[in-house]
């Protein structure tokens, strides 16, 4: 597996790549790769000539009080997951080639970033669609792999995509749980043995979500109140939010026909959670 460290030298060889008419899967993440992570990647090998994986922190999404500091950073372990899994290329830049003194640029999609995590994160969305355009004219991908996990975030790069004309698909994959169906995420490393039973309860409630649709709850209001009580039962689960949206833009529902969204966000001891599904029946 090549390291490349320089957006100059990881563009080139980008480029040199497309010129050999071979097609690029991109596999954008923070590091503490696992399960979750991997199953992106394994998409991008089985489709793609050549992967490539970039380890960054992006510092422009996160905000002052959120935990970029203590971000998981075991580089070591990922690098070896990632020669594991015959990744071409890891793209690990450092934080000042991809913003030097001298960057003034912001990408920002609108309407879609207002709402669910966009309202208790207020700039975190600017920040991933800046770097996320800044990866894709590095990496030049004909692919991008994104995680269900993160719902709005890859209806937002789908749009940035759309908007601005960038010539690369986008693929969303399922979300990857464990054995007793806790979403993985590089942030539950945070969670203590009590705290992951209390978070368990978010796929819990997804799934009683599920059946109170199938059996007739078809008012979102009502089934926001069903899965707030259900939270709620649990003295350490502060809700952030609970929604039930429409899944091809995340506008809120009035009735639930077809297919709908439910985001929950919620906070175990100031350790921010996310979940979601969609729904069809
Ligand atoms: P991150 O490193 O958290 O920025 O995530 C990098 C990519 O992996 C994003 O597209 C995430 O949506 C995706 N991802 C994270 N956790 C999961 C999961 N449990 N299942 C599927 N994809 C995931």
């Amino acid at each position: 597996m090549e390291i490349l460290t320089h957006p100059k030298e990881m563009q080139s060889k980008s480029l040199s790549l497309i010129r050999q008419n071979k097609s690029i899967g991109f596999v954008p993440t923070m590091g503490a790769l696992h399960e979750g992570h991997q199953s992106l990647i394994r998409e991008s090998n089985k489709n793609n000539d050549i992967t490539i994986v970039s380890i960054f922190v992006n510092p422009k999404q996160f905000a002052p009080h959120e935990d970029l500091n203590k971000y998981p950073r075991p580089i070591e372990q990922d690098i070896n997951k990632l020669k594991e899994l015959q990744v071409d290329i890891l793209f690990k830049p450092e934080v000042e080639d991809m913003y030097p003194n001298s960057f003034l640029t912001t990408v920002e999609v609108q309407g879609l970033t207002n709402k669910l995590c966009g309202l208790s994160r207020p700039d975190h969305f600017k920040g991933v669609t800046t770097i996320c355009t800044k990866l894709f004219n590095i990496m030049i991908p004909t692919i991008s792999y994104f995680g269900q996990k993160d719902y709005q975030q890859a209806l937002i790069i789908k749009r940035l995509v759309e908007d601005l004309n960038i010539p690369m698909k986008v693929k969303i994959m399922p979300i990857v749980r464990d054995h007793q169906g806790l979403a993985l995420s590089s942030r539950n490393q945070y969670l203590s043995e009590d705290m992951i039973n209390e978070a368990l309860k978010l796929n819990q409630a997804l799934k009683l979500s599920k059946e109170w649709v199938k059996e007739g709850v078809l008012d979102p209001a009502e089934l926001k109140i069903r899965i707030s009580n259900f939270l709620l039962k649990s003295t350490h689960i502060i809700i952030d939010y609970i929604e039930i949206c429409d899944p091809q833009n995340l506008e809120p529902l009035n009735y639930i026909n077809n297919s709908l969204f439910i985001g929950l966000a919620i906070y175990i001891d100031k350790v921010r959670l996310i979940d979601n599904a969609i729904i069809e029946y």
